[in-house]
């Protein structure tokens, strides 16, 4: 079976052609022996802050998170309270590059953190599977499949239980048991990492 990459990164823009990521957090998770071993990375890139928009920045606390020194390009920032690794930023396309190689993206709205990885790691370099995997739909897909079965045995299932579009990520969540992460966890590019592989790990049930 393929790894599966669950992904999240913070961004300068909401649109790809215009803005850079500035974070990426990959929780790999490749099974031996029936046994999944998840392994957390994280990092920072210096981007150009010229073409940013202030609203992105904001929501992913980039001035008060970003912590790439000064003299650096990027840095490696996975180790929780420890040293912040400064790294030249072709190291870091060439980490994310040999992470993601070969794995299932999963993420909330993927097609966003697969637009800004592209950017980041140029051409030919995204050499992950080119179908990744939204948690949000993942959700969606159990609930309208949960109601059909309520309708295959003469019942209705009630309004509520069934999704509406356009799907929300919180109200997914939320469907699947996770409560969705609060402030000081939401928007950073690990804290929904996490989000998106425990949403995708209740949803599944364990059978991925
Ligand atoms: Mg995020």
């Amino acid at each position: 079976m393929a790894s599966i990459a669950f992904v999240d990164t913070e961004t300068t823009h909401l649109d790809a052609e215009i803005g850079e990521v500035w974070e990426v957090a990959v929780i790999l998770r490749e099974t031996d022996d029936n046994t999944p071993t998840d392994t957390e990375y994280v990092w920072q890139i210096r981007p150009n802050l010229a073409t940013a928009d202030p609203e992105s920045l904001k929501i992913g606390r980039y001035l008060e998170r970003f912590v790439v020194p000064p003299h650096a390009e990027a840095a490696w920032t996975g180790y929780d309270q420890g040293p912040v690794l400064p790294m030249m930023r072709k190291e870091v396309v060439a980490a994310v590059m040999d992470v993601l190689r070969g794995a299932v993206l999963v993420g909330s709205n993927p097609g966003f953190d697969d637009r800004f990885l592209r950017k980041l790691l140029g051409p030919g370099s995204a050499q992950w599977h080119y179908r990744p995997v939204d948690v949000a739909t993942l959700v969606a897909g159990s609930r309208f499949g949960l109601a059909s079965a309520i309708r295959a045995f003469g019942g209705k299932p009630s309004e509520t239980d069934v999704p509406t579009f356009p799907f929300s990520s919180r109200a997914m969540s939320r469907f699947a048991g996770v409560e969705p992460p609060g402030d000081g966890v939401a928007h950073t590019a690990l804290g929904d990492a996490r989000w998106v592989r425990d949403v995708f790990d209740a949803v599944t049930g364990g059978a991925a």
